[in-house]
């Protein structure tokens, strides 16, 4: 069996809904479990719904009858949304009366858009003489705990998710799962984050034992650069899940790191493929890449800007132990997430995202230390084999040096695929083009 997911912009309206069905048609003879998000823009329309009950007191459900009737009509299928729909206004109508928006309200509240949309998808295939039969997720078997919004799946759901669906494949039944959301064992609807319809798919795959999970998105896999830095960018045919998670941090397109965690506790290869463009191959993630003579050195090249780079320099550093300890305690302090750390005696620089506020941060660390603090700098990211490390740094800085680019911070792991640096943000673009050009042919 395998499981094939698709994204809220894979059944956006009656168009993509058919040519989602199409696809799924094609792998009917592999047994797939279907997984879908909301259709289209749903989720944050809910969110939107419930945020106006609460406080202008409105309740309307306009826009989101508007899309799914649409869709049904479009598509002349007889499905029963309105009691889904009732009961979808009575909830906005007590946010207005208790005017109390709750994350376990929410959760509830959001789980309306995958509901309607693995009903409304199923009736589509059975009208095409498919077996489809919708599944809410905690029929398949998705215990979490009750940390609403970021719910985690119980050990449990491991056992009941095969026990639940693969008696239906059996049966060549078409299970339709919702993405994204789950129940505790009291019986409250959660969800496992936005974003959170990968993670059912690759749950369900490492828990069934599928061949692949299958996700469907708008592009034609993974990238070795952002197309829009590098036109020429071309999709990779494998990658490592650890090469995937670095690439997702930095700001390439692909699965969130923790929706991945399944499938390599399992080794499950992840598929990633184009619903606009099928037949091309798309991204296989998988536990290890095979190497060979011919293999290029890095795999891919990516950039996240806007970083701040904060530089804090102490002679108490020196043989000391517990100065680091003091400085982490300090942006943990303010919930502040560091991203690449450098050190020498007397020095750490590290980065972060620039949307935290600064001033408090550097009142404190200067109790301990110089403290200077740079924004508008960006990272660039080589993920390669670093086993070439001196090839990628050599080529990599001659990169720079022909650019007239000075690197003002490196950072690579002992055994990890990432070799990080910094620049001005000004500078990334060119950095990254010219590195792409490098190690690329193309
Ligand atoms: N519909 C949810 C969201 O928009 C889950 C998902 O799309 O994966 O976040
Ligand atoms: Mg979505």
């Amino acid at each position: 069996m395998i499981v094939m997911k698709f994204g809220g912009s894979s059944v956006a309206d009656a168009e993509r809904v058919r040519s989602m069905s199409d696809i799924v048609r094609q792998y009917m003879p592999r047994r797939p479990v279907l997984v879908l998000s909301a259709m289209g823009d749903t989720t944050n329309h809910l969110l939107a719904a419930a945020n106006s009950a609460l406080k202008t007191g409105i309740v309307s459900t306009c826009k989101i009858e508007e899309l799914h009737l649409k869709i049904i009509e479009e598509l002349g299928l007889d499905v029963k949304i309105m009691p889904l729909i009732g009961e979808l206004k009575n909830l906005l109508l007590g946010i207005s009366m208790i005017k109390e928006l709750t994350k376990k309200t929410k959760d509830y509240l959001v789980s309306f858009g995958e509901r309607l949309s693995v009903r409304i998808a199923s009736a589509y295939f059975r009208k095409t003489g498919v077996n489809a039969k919708p599944i809410d997720a905690w029929e398949a078997g998705f215990l979490s705990d009750d940390n609403y919004s970021q719910a985690w799946l119980l050990k449990e759901s491991w056992e009941l998710i095969p026990q639940k669906l693969i008696p239906l494949i059996e049966k060549s039944v078409l299970p339709v799962v919702t993405g994204f959301i789950a129940k505790t064992k009291d019986g409250v609807i959660t969800t496992l984050g936005r974003g959170g319809s990968d993670l059912t798919a690759t749950v369900i795959a490492a828990a069934c034992g599928a061949e692949e999970a299958q996700v469907w998105k708008d592009v034609d896999g993974i990238l070795s650069g952002d197309p829009r830095i590098v036109p020429s960018a071309k999709p990779l045919a494998f990658v490592t899940y650890e090469e995937a998670a670095e690439l997702a941090y930095y700001g390439a397109q692909v699965l969130h790191p923790r929706s991945m965690q399944p499938c390599v506790k399992t080794g499950t290869p992840v598929l990633v493929k184009n619903s606009y463009n099928p037949s091309a191959p798309g991204t296989r993630i998988v536990a290890a890449v095979e190497k060979n003579g011919a293999s290029k050195p890095v795999r891919a090249i990516t950039t996240r800007k806007n970083v701040t780079l904060v530089d804090i320099v102490s002679t108490r550093m020196v043989g000391q132990s517990g100065f680091l300890e003091q400085v982490f305690a300090t942006f943990s302090k303010y919930g502040i997430s560091v991203d690449m750390v450098a050190t020498s005696e007397v020095s750490v620089s590290v980065t972060l995202d620039a949307a935290y506020r600064l001033d408090q941060l550097r009142e404190d660390l200067l109790k301990i230390a110089h403290i200077d603090i740079k924004t508008c700098k960006a990272i660039v990211t080589i993920i390669g084999d670093v086993e070439r490390s001196s090839e990628i740094l050599n080529r990599a800085f001659g990169v720079c040096l022909k650019l007239g680019i000075q690197v003002q911070m490196i950072s690579q792991g002992a055994s990890k695929v990432n070799i990080s640096f910094i620049v001005n943000d000004t500078q990334a673009t060119d950095v990254v083009r010219g590195l792409h050009k490098e190690f690329f042919d193309f």
